[in-house]
């Protein structure tokens, strides 16, 4: 009879304990919620550009780093200050800029270059329809990937090569967090000893 009795009360801890994570009352992913985007280091999981995540080297990887352009600006290499001020590019450092946030992959800048849009309070319903599909409202000028808009038409293209790339990555991600991160980056994953180019495997 004991035993049972504590069988019983493990049962009943452990359909609490996932009861709550099912019930969404985890605190870091509350915060993915509100704001769209973000990482639960506690479940594992995260969130970015409408696409769940479940590495959080992917993650780091395509969220980019903020509140470093200041140390940018002041960088030795000249390549790296002009892009900090100009949200450009440095090829030989791997620096990519936008919106004032260092990201060391030019796929992830592709797609940090846009705007966050919901979808559902677009007044245009031609914008509307664009943003679901991936589009572009030429009326506007608005052109939409994952969950952005982004301001040109070339702004858009990268975007959504990237956007395929990701997805990809994130796919990557099942078996080798670090071919995910090897495919958004350009780089080479030391363990599977695969080189990414362009988003593809080249070796
Ligand atoms: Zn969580
Ligand atoms: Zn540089
Ligand atoms: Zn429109
Ligand atoms: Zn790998």
């Amino acid at each position: 009879m004991r035993r049972v009795m504590v069988t019983v009360a493990c049962l009943t801890a452990v359909a609490a304990w996932s009861g709550a994570v099912y019930a969404g009352d985890c605190a870091g992913c509350a915060v993915i919620k509100k704001d769209g985007q973000g990482y639960c280091d506690h479940c594992g999981s995260g969130k970015i550009y409408g696409l769940k995540v479940a590495s959080r080297k992917l993650y780091d990887a395509l969220a980019g780093e903020e509140g470093k352009i200041d140390d940018l600006k002041k960088s030795p290499c000249s390549g790296c200050k002009t892009a900090a001020a100009k949200s450009g590019d440095c090829a030989h450092c791997k620096v990519f800029v936008a919106n004032d946030r260092i990201y060391h992959s030019g796929t992830a800048r592709a797609l940090a270059r846009g705007e966050r849009v919901d979808a559902h309070g677009l007044e245009c319903k031609r914008c509307a329809y664009a943003a679901g599909k991936s589009g572009s409202c030429k009326a506007c000028d608005k052109h939409f990937a994952a969950d952005r808009s982004y301001k040109t038409a070339s702004f858009h293209e990268a975007a959504l090569k990237a956007y395929e790339t990701v997805k990809q990555a994130v796919r990557d991600a099942s078996h080798c967090e670090n071919c995910a991160v090897a495919r958004v980056a350009d780089g080479t994953c030391k363990d599977c000893k695969v080189a990414f180019k362009n988003g593809k495997p080249v070796s």
